[in-house]
């Protein structure tokens, strides 16, 4: 018996009764649990079993499947489905970590903060871009992108001013060193705003104005790391 923090990113019909759960774990990374009558109205694991459900799964593995045996409702955030650019926005973050998350490859800060980003999509109803934003600019990092903003690439000298900003690269050339590398002009108080972005907790994002360049940026920096763009759910946004 395995007990873990499960969040359900895609539900698929399965016999009968049963659905097919993929699912973001905390501590095993990307699974496939079946819930065995759980479209029955009556069945306990009804809540779990949802798109969004966050819960305390206890489980049986089975080959390559784990089997749900109980589960404790954690969060439905079923506030997503009051505000339809939230519910947007949160199903553009279950597509994300669903293509990022791996098999038996976890990293549960970046389980931790899925869930705290959808927790808080639930209670906004405004800048959901933003918080997207930050969103996807913590998870390029927590994969091993952080762009690197407090330095020159190329002399290594502190930045203080206007720079060009390669997504290539992973970050900054100063206007001495720009010959040596193409990016996008960012200003030194854009630069800032990354920074703080990265050291901000969603709740502290709300303070932080950050302009459609901006929000360009990290999603196309993001996109680049992970190799992919043709997210489904961003046609919808
Ligand atoms: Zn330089």
């Amino acid at each position: 018996m395995i007990t873990d923090e499960i969040l359900v990113v895609k539900e698929v019909n399965y016999k009968e009764n049963d659905k097919i759960l993929h699912a973001l774990s905390r501590t095993k990374g990307k699974i496939q649990l079946i819930a065995r009558g759980s479209k029955k109205s009556n069945s306990h694991l009804i809540n779990a079993s949802q798109l969004f459900a966050y819960s305390k799964c206890s489980m049986t593995k089975s080959r390559d499947m784990y089997i749900i045996t109980s589960a404790e409702l954690i969060n439905s955030f079923y506030n997503l489905k009051n505000n339809i650019d939230a519910f947007y926005h949160g199903n553009y973050v279950l597509e994300l970590i669903s293509y990022v998350a791996q098999e038996n490859d976890y990293d549960y800060r970046i389980f931790d903060m899925t869930v705290a980003v959808l927790s808080h999509l639930c209670t906004m109803s405004k800048d959901f871009e933003k918080l997207t934003a930050a969103y996807e600019l913590k998870l390029v990092s927590m994969l091993g992108y952080r762009p690197y903003l407090k330095h020159c690439l190329s002399c290594g000298k502190e930045i203080k001013e206007d720079s060009v900003f390669s997504i290539k690269e992973g970050g900054l050339f100063c206007s001495r060193c720009v010959n040596y590398g193409s990016g996008i002009n960012v200003t030194y108080g854009e630069i800032l705003t990354m920074e703080r972005i990265l050291k901000s907790k969603f709740e502290d994002i709300d303070s932080i104005e950050v302009n459609q360049k901006i929000l360009q940026v990290i999603r196309n920096f993001l996109f680049y790391y992970i190799g992919k763009d043709n997210f489904t759910t961003l046609k919808l946004l």
